[in-house]
Order: C-alpha cells, then sequence, then structure tokens
C-alpha cells in the first residue's frame, strides 16, 4: 500500500492489473492503493467495498477512485483480496455526500464510510436479504403428522397445513412457536421459507382536519417538492407539528418517493410509530441503537432497495441510502442527542441539510424551542419560517410561579413551597414530576444564603468547583484561585458546589408521601429501550410521583400529569458552557409541556436560587422566541456561534504534561498557517478534566467564517498527524463542537 492524498471521482470499472484506491477505516489522513484482485469476481467500482490486506491484518475499505496509476511503483503494490459487491454499496448522492463530510469533519474517509453504515457491512457481510421468513409442512409431514402427540408442535403443524405462514403471524398468534416449529424441523417435517417482505399495513386512517395554520405550513411544503427547501417548522408541543410532517410525507408517498424522519433517541416509542403506521398506510421501517446488528443491516438494505418508503430512525439513520428520496424531517432539531460524541463527529441535523441540498428536495426541522443556529438561519433568510401558534386540540398552557429558595431549609434539595406543592396536586388526583436538571454540567460554587456564585473576573462565565471543593478554575482563560471559606458577599457560610441526586430526593418523596407510589426514571432503571414504556405502564394514571431527569422531557405520553416542578436549574444558569443557557430554556420549555396536556390545566413550578435571572425573566415574559432573540445578541457580542465557527482539539493521556505538550505541538502547528483572525484558546483543561485514568485537555480555534477555519485545519492537520507529540496521545479534531 501507498499514500494517495486525494481522491479520485473517476468511475472507470477497474480492468484487470488496475489501481484501485481505498479508504480504509483507520485513524491516517490518507487513502491506499492496491492492484485490483485475481481471480474473477466482481469488478470493483468506486462505491464498491473490498477486502485488502493490512500489515499482519485484513480490513474492508470502500474504493473511492481507480486512477490510471498509483503514485508509486505498482511492483510495491499488494493486490487487494476480493471485490465484495458486484453494485457499489455507495452511489450518486450519499457517496458525494459522504466525501462533503470527509472534507467538513476532516477525519480519515475509511473512518467516515465505516461510520456510515451498519456494523454487518461495515464488517464484509454480503447485502442482507430484505425478505420476510415464513414455516411450511414438507412433503414428508403429509404422513408424519398423525404420529405427533397433542401440544405445541402438533398445534403449529395443523396451523401450518393450509399454507405456508410468515413468523410475525405466527408471533401473534402461536406463543413459544419458535420451539415449536425447531422441532418440527428436526423430524423433517416443516421447514423455513424465504418469501416476499410483506407489503401489508392497515389501510391508511385519517387525522384530524389540519387547522389554517397547519395547512398553511402543509402548502408551503407541498409547494417545495422537487427542490431544496430548508423549513424551520416552530410551534410549542402539542400544536400539531407532527400532523403537518404526516401530510407531508402521505404527499411525498403519493409521487412514489421516500421520506426520511429523524427523531431523538427518546423521541422514537411505539406511539410515535403506530400512529405513523395507521395514518400512512405503508409499513415504516425503524433504525434505532436498541435494533440488532442484523435488523440495522436490513433496514439499510431495505432502504438502498427502495423497498423501505418511509423511515423513523435516531441519528445514525442519516446515512442511509435514499435512492428515491422526497422528504426529510428533523423533528426536535435542537436536540443533543443529534450530534455525535465521539469518533466521527457528525450533526444529523446539519448532514440532512447538506443531504437534502444535493437530494434538491424539502427538509423540514421541526421544534418547540428551534437551536438558536437555525432561528439566525431562519432570520436571515436562508430557511423558510414557518410557525404554529396555537395548541391543537384545546390544551391550556401550563401556569408557570417561580420559587425563591435562599435561605430556605432544602430537603434533599427540595423546598417546603415545592413539597406543598406536590402535596395539593396529589389531593388533586393528580400526577406530580419532579424534574432534576443533570446535564452533566461541572458543579460551580453557590451561596445559599444570598445566590451569590463564583464568577472569572476575566470571562463572562462561571468558574467550575475542583480538588474537591478547594480550588475554582475557569474553563474558557485557564483562571484559577482557591475557593472562599465564606460567602465574598453576604458573609455566610452556607457556600456548596451544586447538586442533589435524583437518588436523593425520591427517598426524601417516598419519606413524606408514603401513600402514593414514587418512580424514579434514569438510565439506572430503564436498561431496555421498552423498560420506560413498561415502568410507565405500570405507574397509570392514578396519583403518583415520577422523579427523574432528561428522559422524561418528551415523549412518552403522561395525561394526567397536572403538576411539573423543576430543581436543579441554577448550575444550568450559571455554567461555564456558552450553550448552557440555551439547553437550559429549552429543557425547562420542554418540561414544561409535559404539564396539563389533556382537558386538565398543568403548573409548573421552578425552584432557583436566583428569582431575577435575566434567562428566567425574559423566558417568562417573553417566552423561547424573546429569550431566544437576547441570547443571540448576546452570542453576536460574544462571538460565539452563529457568529463564529469553531473546532476543538482534544488530547487525553496518563500525564496532562503529554496530552498539553502534544496541544501546544499543534498550537505551534496551527499559528503557522492562520491569519491574525483566528483565535486559538488553550491549551486548557476540559470540562471534565480527567475521566477513567486519563488527563484531558483541550485547544479550541474560532474563525470568524467557516472557509477560513477549514482552509487553516487543512494546511495544519498533516503536521499535527506527524508530530511525535501525537504519539503519546489520543487525540480528536471536532469541528462545531456541542460540549465546550
Ligand atoms: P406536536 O408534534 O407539535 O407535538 P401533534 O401533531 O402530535 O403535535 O399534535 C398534538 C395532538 O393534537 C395530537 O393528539 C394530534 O392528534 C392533535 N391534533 C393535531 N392537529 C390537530 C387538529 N388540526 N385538530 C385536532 N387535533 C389535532
Ligand atoms: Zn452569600
Ligand atoms: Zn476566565
Amino acid at each position: 500500500s501507498a499514500p494517495a492524498p486525494e481522491p479520485d471521482p473517476g468511475s472507470r470499472p477497474a480492468s484487470g492489473g488496475g489501481v484501485l484506491r481505498v479508504a480504509l477505516p483507520v485513524p491516517l489522513p490518507r487513502l491506499f492503493d492496491y492492484l485490483t484482485p485475481a481471480g474473477d469476481g466482481p469488478v470493483a467500482a468506486v462505491g464498491s467495498r473490498v477486502r485488502v490486506p493490512f500489515g499482519a491484518r485484513e480490513l474492508v475499505g470502500v474504493v473511492v477512485g481507480l486512477p490510471a496509476e498509483a503514485d508509486v511503483d505498482a511492483a510495491a503494490l499488494k493486490p487487494a483480496l476480493a471485490v465484495l459487491d458486484a453494485e457499489p454499496l455507495f452511489r450518486g448522492e450519499l457517496l458525494d455526500s459522504l466525501r462533503w463530510l470527509v472534507r467538513y469533519t476532516h477525519a480519515p474517509a475509511g473512518e467516515v464510510f465505516a461510520t456510515a453504515l451498519p456494523g454487518p457491512l461495515r464488517h464484509g457481510e454480503p447485502l442482507a436479504d430484505t425478505h420476510a421468513w415464513a414455516w411450511q409442512l414438507t412433503e414428508a409431514a403429509r404422513t408424519g403428522l398423525d404420529s405427533l402427540r397433542s401440544g405445541k408442535p402438533r398445534r403449529l403443524a395443523e396451523r401450518l397445513q393450509a399454507g405456508a405462514v410468515d413468523e410475525d403471524a405466527l408471533d401473534d398468534s402461536i406463543d413459544g412457536w419458535r420451539s415449536a416449529a425447531r422441532s418440527l424441523q428436526q423430524r423433517g417435517l416443516c421447514e423455513r421459507i424465504a418469501v416476499p417482505a410483506s407489503q401489508l399495513a392497515p389501510a391508511p386512517a385519517a387525522g384530524p382536519t389540519p387547522n389554517p395554520e397547519q395547512q398553511q405550513a402543509i402548502d408551503a411544503i407541498l409547494t417545495s417538492a422537487g427542490q431544496f427547501e430548508p423549513v424551520l417548522l416552530e410551534g410549542v408541543t402539542g400544536s400539531g407539528k407532527t400532523e403537518v410532517y404526516l401530510h407531508a410525507i402521505a404527499d411525498c408517498l403519493a409521487r412514489g418517493r421516500q421520506a426520511l424522519v429523524l427523531v431523538p433517541e427518546i423521541g422514537l416509542t411505539p406511539q410515535l410509530l403506530s400512529r405513523f403506521r395507521a395514518r400512512l398506510g405503508v409499513p415504516v421501517h425503524v433504525l434505532h441503537s436498541g435494533l440488532s446488528d442484523g435488523e440495522r443491516a436490513r433496514t439499510w438494505a431495505a432502504c438502498l432497495r427502495g423497498e423501505a418508503r418511509v423511515i423513523v430512525g435516531t441519528r445514525s439513520a442519516v446515512f442511509l441510502p435514499l435512492p428515491d428520496a422526497g422528504l426529510l424531517v428533523v423533528d426536535e432539531e435542537h436536540d443533543g442527542s443529534f450530534k455525535q460524541l465521539d469518533g466521527i463527529r457528525y450533526h444529523a441535523r446539519d448532514f440532512a441539510l447538506v443531504r437534502a441540498k444535493a437530494l434538491g428536495i424539502p427538509v423540514v426541522l421541526g421544534s418547540a424551542t428551534p437551536a438558536l443556529e437555525t432561528l439566525h438561519n431562519a432570520r436571515i433568510g436562508r430557511y423558510m419560517h414557518l410557525r404554529l401558534r396555537q395548541r391543537a386540540g384545546d390544551a391550556k398552557p401550563p401556569a408557570v410561579r417561580v420559587v425563591d429558595v435562599r435561605k430556605r431549609p432544602l430537603q434533599a434539595g427540595l423546598s417546603p413551597e415545592l413539597l406543598q406543592a406536590v402535596d395539593a396536586a396529589l389531593q388533586a388526583q393528580g400526577q406530580v414530576l419532579v424534574f432534576k436538571n443533570r446535564r452533566g454540567y461541572a458543579p460551580v460554587l453557590l451561596c445559599h444564603d444570598c445566590g451569590w456564585s463564583a464568577q472569572c473576573q476575566r470571562c463572562d462565565a462561571a468558574m467550575t468547583v475542583h480538588g474537591g471543593g478547594r480550588r475554582l478554575q475557569c474553563h474558557h482563560c485557564g483562571a484559577r484561585r482557591p475557593a472562599p471559606n465564606a460567602c465574598p458577599d453576604c458573609g455566610g457560610l452556607a457556600l456548596q458546589s451544586q447538586g442533589a441526586g435524583t437518588e436523593r430526593i425520591e427517598e426524601a418523596l417516598r419519606e413524606r408521601f408514603p401513600d402514593v407510589p414514587v418512580l424514579r426514571i434514569d438510565r439506572g432503571t430503564t436498561q431496555r429501550r421498552d423498560g420506560l414504556q413498561t415502568l410507565l405502564a405500570e405507574f397509570g394514571t392514578a396519583p403518583g410521583i415520577l422523579v427523574g431527569t432528561q428522559m422524561l422531557a418528551k415523549g412518552h405520553d403522561l395525561p394526567n400529569l397536572t403538576l411539573v416542578a423543576v430543581v436543579g436549574i441554577d448550575e444550568g444558569l450559571f455554567s461555564a458552557d456558552f450553550r448552557a443557557p440555551e439547553k437550559l430554556a429549552q429543557l425547562l420549555i420542554q418540561v414544561a409541556g409535559r404539564a396539563g396536556r389533556a382537558d386538565r390545566a398543568g403548573q409548573v413550578l421552578l425552584q432557583t436560587h436566583h428569582p431575577e435571572h435575566p434567562l428566567l425573566m425574559t423566558l417568562l415574559s417573553g417566552g423561547y422566541p424573546a429569550f431566544a432573540e437576547a441570547e443571540l445578541e448576546q452570542r453576536e457580542a460574544a462571538a460565539f456561534p452563529p457568529f463564529a465557527y469553531l473546532a476543538m482539539l482534544r488530547a487525553e493521556a496518563k500525564q496532562v504534561e503529554a496530552a498539553d505538550g502534544f496541544l501546544q505541538a499543534a498550537r505551534r502547528c496551527i499559528a503557522n498557517v492562520a491569519d491574525d483572525t483566528l483565535e486559538i484558546s488553550g491549551p486548557l483543561p476540559a470540562p471534565m478534566p480527567r475521566r477513567a485514568g486519563y488527563q484531558r485537555s483541550q485547544l479550541l480555534l474560532s474563525a470568524p467564517n467557516r472557509p477560513g477555519l477549514h482552509e487553516v485545519l487543512d494546511r495544519a492537520l498533516g503536521e499535527i498527524y506527524a508530530l511525535p507529540e501525537a504519539r503519546k496521545v489520543r487525540w480528536s479534531l471536532d469541528v462545531d463542537p456541542v460540549d465546550l
């Protein structure tokens, strides 16, 4: 193999002895040349997978070019072992879009292609079968059935006597049929056969008649069919956004096109899927992290073959091939789960926009609380901005009350006012959600008497608590100082670093309200995908208390929820991360929207040490739009995104000197090729400076425009990869980082 820096877009089939330029999933910023394999397997084309020797290993890569000659002496090239696809797996738009992603993330092309594939395809398996399986009796069964004693195998055999039955139907009718089938199969009485995938779906059910705003939105989207049109659909939870998607998807299907809907990890609920299935009258394919590798591979294949017409999926579904694409939807487009935080650090919403542009189709971004980047794009006219202002049906918006907890006696972080409100809601036969904001914020130091918090003197940011509470540090400029023993404002001694966990809250509530169920929902209590579903079903609709974090902010319907009490927002108010106010505002709106969705008015209670904080005041008086307006102004003044373009180099090592040493050297490489509009900060400790025994540091780049940022990275990365310091650390580059 030999270095080959630039992909060649040619797509001539390689003839024997030709050269294959291959992207391999290795952390090296280059491509590798091989000779076409001997023998008469499939002919390689751009976008086909190949299996190649790599050192002592074999790797599966993707052909990205068929150059006339290799960059090194052809005699030095090894032949590939096999071409794995007769038809290229990556074609047309998806291939082009992934090449764009390679340039944008500055990641090795082979790693980008690997990220885009489900496991089995990544490991070289053939494209999965997409037919369904059925069982039928064998010839031998004609005479052998009489020998069966009564029992499951016999019941199954009787069921199959009229002809083959597919596995879904067996699942629905005979419990434990699989072991019965195996036992019949062992005796040669029945066999498994492939049948065309079931296209059966209920006839589409009619939905409610769209209200005028919904109709306007639907019309605008339909008018854009067949051309690139980014649309922001802004509307609170329950305003009928999903209805708009459904109409747009139905239209897309009627035009013979595929529709892809991206949803956040926790938004992909069984309710959502059955609503889609019932309304669209076609099978709905899914892709999410709870599926097996085999299921993911089947969805991928069904998309490539055009069999999947409607796909609902989480982040990685943005990589599905869509040969007949007609519409993309990103629901809850502001959601953090669309950004991949390791490996190839892509943002599924942003990549969906790139794909929609390449495909020439509309992309609808829906949210009650659009990302500030998205709002900015709508304001400057880059996106069409559609609004749904009413709640569909007659649900009323909840009443919001701020509870000042300064100097109040707290029990597991809960104030007497909060406990009283919980009591009242339970007495009125309602359900209560006690919501603890816990977004992995680094802890900040807070005075419980007056609300003072430790701020950096040189930055607009809170300092974070380190060294077991003894030290304060700023993540932006690196400033450090010892933590004070008494509050500098009021002299009080009630300084505490923020954070009472959900377990403590659950305990306190159980003690105080022994007669109602108290159910804690977090990652620990809901390991399985349907775990949350099951727990909530058991919880029912009788008076009771849910305690939870972000997982409960949306998704599952909780019609009897009349009080939402939010605690732990103060960390978000003073976090070091410039995105924290946005995340907090979105979360508050989101969780408040859970109260009183049915015909009962809801109440929301915000417990804080900072009742006069501008974020809360703006949010309460003007809602999310007013907050966003104010926040965008601040971002512009401080030159933060969307008014600046960021990239983050991260490094980790056992010794902090190694991580910092690498970043220092990288900083020099960058400074050598950058002009003075590029700001470089760091190396600084990461928000979590030590994780799993590794010391973590980061270097932040900020540029006034995107091309400038990418040019610097293009010019500096070759040298950075080659740094001797790079060998002592694990490092990564994150363009558009979200966690600062
Ligand atoms: P969102 O996606 O914005 O949360 P949905 O589309 O899920 O909103 O709508 C919320 C609820 O209101 C659903 O139960 C839906 O069936 C109902 N709904 C939506 N639009 C209408 C309408 N035009 N008339 C009556 N009910 C509607
Ligand atoms: Zn104080
Ligand atoms: Zn600072």
